[in-house]
């Protein structure tokens, strides 16, 4: 895959003005990313410039401190690893703004391809949540779980091989991954505010807020539903009608919905986030990459590939 980039060593200390800062390619609730060129190199960049301002107003510290240190986690094995995520070359700040210098993608994100083809060729879905396996095994065995993963999340670089972005509700957990977040020292349940996205939240980070790698897993299994069908499977007016029918597992699959796809989803949308298929996985997902529906993938040559056209 190309990501010059991607190849790069970290830089060392830069500053603002190492950069010429170019259109805005994206803005989010608390920053704006800006295309940039490195001036010593010529490389393009995406640099996110969040103003401390605003993110002390927002109350935005935790994520954005959460944010840093998972992409430098990430960033620091992405030579060894998986190379399906953004990266972080560097950050710095001046008086007013934190800067994030990031892999630029330069195909936007999935949710905008899904949109514009309103359901992707069973080929297209399943090279695309092959990389998401792929990349999302790697992160779980870094203990690293995203919490909120959606196709907006999910960014394409210059061949339309995946980078998974936002790693602001991220959680590290303690090694061994695979372990169900249990107890602190104290003895009471280690709890978090709800996080991520209504339409793709597990029933366990409903009922008792607690998250762990499967929770991703039944992520994964929405936007594979999502990418063969077009709409996420479950959908309702307000959040609340969401949650309940997340609650209740009620959605179903429409008539023609491929036989393969339907059997691995449903493996991954289980209520018990230990029946998930690859929750009782250690040191890997071996029971989801073997399932049917990878018949014809090679996980360890996926990012040599060419991307099937997302139509
Ligand atoms: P929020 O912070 O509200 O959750 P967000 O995560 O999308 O939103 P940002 O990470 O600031 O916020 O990204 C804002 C937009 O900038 C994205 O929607 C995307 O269009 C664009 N963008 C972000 N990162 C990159 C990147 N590495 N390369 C190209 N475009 C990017």
């Amino acid at each position: 895959m190309d990501s010059e980039a991607n190849n790069q060593s970290i830089v060392p200390k830069k500053e603002p003005n190492d950069f010429i800062f170019g259109r805005v390619l994206g803005e989010g609730s608390f920053s704006t990313v800006y295309l940039a060129k490195d001036i010593q190199s010529g490389k393009e960049f995406a640099i996110k410039v969040c103003e401390k301002r605003h993110i002390l107003r927002e109350k935005k510290q935790q994520y954005v401190k959460r944010e840093k240190e998972v992409l430098m986690l990430l960033s620091k094995h992405a030579k060894t690893s998986a190379p399906f995520f953004v990266r972080l070359f560097c950050t710095f700040q001046d008086h007013s703004s934190l800067y994030f210098v990031l892999t630029r993608a330069t195909n936007g994100d999935l949710l905008t391809y899904l949109q514009k083809a309103e359901k992707f060729e069973e080929d297209v879905a399943r090279f695309y949540t092959a990389e998401l396996v792929h990349a999302v095994e790697h992160m779980h065995l870094l203990g690293v779980i995203h919490r909120d993963l959606k196709p907006e999340n999910i960014l394409l670089d210059t061949h339309r091989h995946i980078l998974i972005t936002d790693f602001g509700s991220a959680k590290i957990i303690p090694q061994p991954p695979f372990l169900p977040e249990t107890e602190n020292s104290d003895g009471t349940a280690r709890r978090s505010s709800f996080v991520g996205t209504a339409q793709y939240v597990s029933p366990e980070i409903l009922t008792d807020k607690r998250s762990s790698p499967a929770s991703d897993l039944w992520a994964i299994g929405c936007i594979l539903y999502q990418m063969l069908d077009g709409n996420p499977p479950f959908q309702a007016r307000s959040e609340y009608a969401i949650f309940q029918k997340i609650l209740k597992l009620e959605f179903q699959y429409p008539p023609l919905f491929p036989s393969v796809a339907q059997d691995f989803i449903s493996k991954l949308l289980v209520i018990d986030s230990k029946e998930r298929l690859g929750a009782q996985d250690f040191g890997g997902y071996p029971s989801i990459k073997n399932h049917r529906f990878f018949e014809s993938i090679d996980f360890d040559t996926l990012h040599l590939k060419t991307p099937p056209r997302p139509t």
